[in-house]
Order: structure tokens, then C-alpha cells, then sequence
């Protein structure tokens, strides 16, 4: 299944949603803060956000999130 790297502008998360053919970019949400305002990137591996922070520790990434509230 195509898995589709997004990221939250509102809050900057970065995740990964499978999308079935049913589903439409445009339903998906941001999980953190259920924005819509997302942008979808280039789930290869191989690619990298120029200009963009990497530094993004990877617990940050898994939910792991030390912020409450939003859900
Ligand atoms: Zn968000």
C-alpha cells in the first residue's frame, strides 16, 4: 500500500498516512492537532527537505508527543 509522508504546517508534525484508494488527501488531518492545513512530501527514503529542519529527533515522530491536549 502507498504510504504518504505529510506534514502539519500548523504544528509541524511529520506522518505518515496510508491512503487507500478510497481516501482523499484532502480528508486527511494532522493526527497532533487535526489541522487540515498539511502538505503532503515524498515518502522515498532518499529524499530530504532541503532547508527544512532535519534535526527532527525520531521520538518526535511516533506519536511521541509531550504535548497535551488536542486529542
Ligand atoms: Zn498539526
Amino acid at each position: 500500500m502507498p504510504i504518504y509522508e505529510f506534514k502539519c504546517n500548523d504544528c509541524h508534525k511529520q506522518f505518515e498516512t496510508i491512503l487507500t484508494s478510497t481516501a482523499k488527501v484532502s480528508e486527511v488531518s494532522c493526527p497532533e492537532c487535526h489541522s487540515k492545513n498539511i502538505r503532503k512530501t515524498i515518502s522515498a527514503s532518499s529524499y530530504r527537505l532541503a532547508g527544512r529542519s532535519s534535526a527532527i529527533p525520531a521520538g518526535a515522530l511516533s506519536g511521541c508527543s509531550s504535548k497535551s491536549g488536542f486529542s
